[in-house]
């Protein structure tokens, strides 16, 4: 495609919309805008290319975005339909110009009822590595008149988290291909920590590209408000009303929360079981001397379940013997004695819920110094002053699908 084509024939240039749809009402919270250019009689094709060409001036662009801009809002406001319009814009179309067309047309527009909260500007976070600074500033001023502010393609380079945090964006795009493209261990560790910087700034997850039952399943799952997509929706040239989804998202999320109920109650089942069988040891545990031989009766009893277990006392300090699984068997390891755990994340905080509220807990998985395998532990608290502690393999864990969240 020719840019000059485009840029000489404007009339030919329409925006498609795609609807953003909310976990929280089940309903189209507002519309992308995409643009599309007519090749021929009923050819449209995206202009994604034109807008990613490094070698079209940027005045083109923003003559072509603005031009999109005015007939989405001018719909919006004919078809009086409500919510946001998501719109794109590159730090260089935003800078130029010092970044007034946008802001004069969105004035504009305001006089005539369109409200400038309803705007969702789109930023890829691949901008940030130049002009950072410009782009912050004008930024802040956007927002300073209600315009909310998105990151598009988040979390292909965790290094801008600094940056991100410094925008404080109303909402995070998340490009579900991520899902695809990255190994299961390595993308739930990046899902990880953009949902606490969202949480920290107190911005919303939108999860974009879902394009099947299992995209959207782990969209939810993750914490996504917001969803966009082909197995919701496709970009059309209507803004389509809720009545139009391909998919009943209410009955899908229902879905999802009964499936996650179900293998939470399974969990809390486990705890409950392996509480039950700590229980009945009980009456032989003798004090700490005789720990050793305690806990000889429980290797017996989580012989399926562990390949580890120790005693500690109150302030980290472990008081037997390591009891180690190795080819079926259980070995003890006395040197492991004297060793203080409470130096790791969430130690004391786990045993003093333990002694307060007199049960055992399951710890969330973690990856384990010793084997650098993933596991879990489920701890019990024999008396108020000693702790048992039961490593549980991840082999064990990946059979039970319960234990895997
Ligand atoms: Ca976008």
């Amino acid at each position: 495609m020719d840019p000059l084509d485009i840029i000489g024939n404007l009339h030919k240039v329409k925006p498609v919309y795609q609807p953003v749809v909310s976990a929280i009402r089940h309903k189209i919270i507002g519309y992308e805008v995409l643009g599309r250019f007519r090749q021929g009689e009923e050819n449209w094709c995206s202009l994604k290319n034109f807008f990613h060409d490094g070698d079209v001036p940027e005045e083109f662009k923003v003559d072509v975005d603005q031009h999109l801009l005015k007939l989405a809002i001018s719909e919006m406001l004919d078809s009086k339909r409500t919510g946001f319009l998501f719109i794109n814009r590159t730090a260089n179309e935003l800078l130029f110009n010092n970044g007034e067309d946008l802001l004069e047309t969105l004035l504009y527009y305001k006089e005539k009822g369109f409200s400038l909260n309803r705007v969702v500007l789109e930023v890829t976070e691949h901008d940030f590595e130049e002009r950072f600074e410009e782009l912050n500033h004008l930024l802040l001023y956007y927002k300073t008149y209600g315009i909310q502010i998105a990151i598009d393609h988040i979390g292909v380079k965790s290094s801008n988290i600094d940056r991100i945090r410094q925008l404080e964006p109303h909402i995070l795009k998340i490009d579900t291909k991520m899902i695809r493209d990255h190994n299961r261990e390595g993308f739930q560790d990046v899902m990880f920590s953009l949902s606490m910087l969202a949480q920290r700034i107190g911005a919303a997850l939108l999860f974009e590209n879902i394009e099947d039952d299992f995209q959207l399943h782990f969209a939810w799952k993750h914490g996504g408000r917001f969803y966009q997509g082909f197995y919701l929706a496709k970009p059309e040239f209507q803004m389509r009303s809720n009545d139009y989804l391909t998919l009943n998202t209410r009955d899908k999320i229902n879905s999802y929360i009964q499936r996650e109920k179900n293998l939470i109650e399974q969990r809390l089942s486990f705890v409950l079981f392996w509480e039950q069988k700590v229980k009945e040891l009980l009456p032989k545990w003798d004090g700490a001397k005789k720990v050793d031989p305690f806990i000889e009766l429980v290797t017996e009893k989580f012989d399926q379940e562990s390949f580890r277990m120790f005693v500690c006392n109150g302030d980290g300090l472990q008081i037997s013997s390591n009891f180690r699984k190795r080819d079926e068997i259980w070995e003890p390891e006395p040197h492991k004695k004297g060793s203080n755990w409470a130096f790791r994340p969430y130690f004391l905080e786990n045993v003093m819920q333990m002694k307060t509220w007199n049960k055992g807990r399951l710890s969330d998985i973690y990856s384990d110094i010793e084997t650098k395998d993933m596991i879990r532990t489920f701890s019990y608290p024999l008396t108020g002053q000693y702790f048992l502690f039961i490593d549980i393999p991840y082999t064990f864990i990946y059979e039970n699908e319960c234990l895997l969240i």
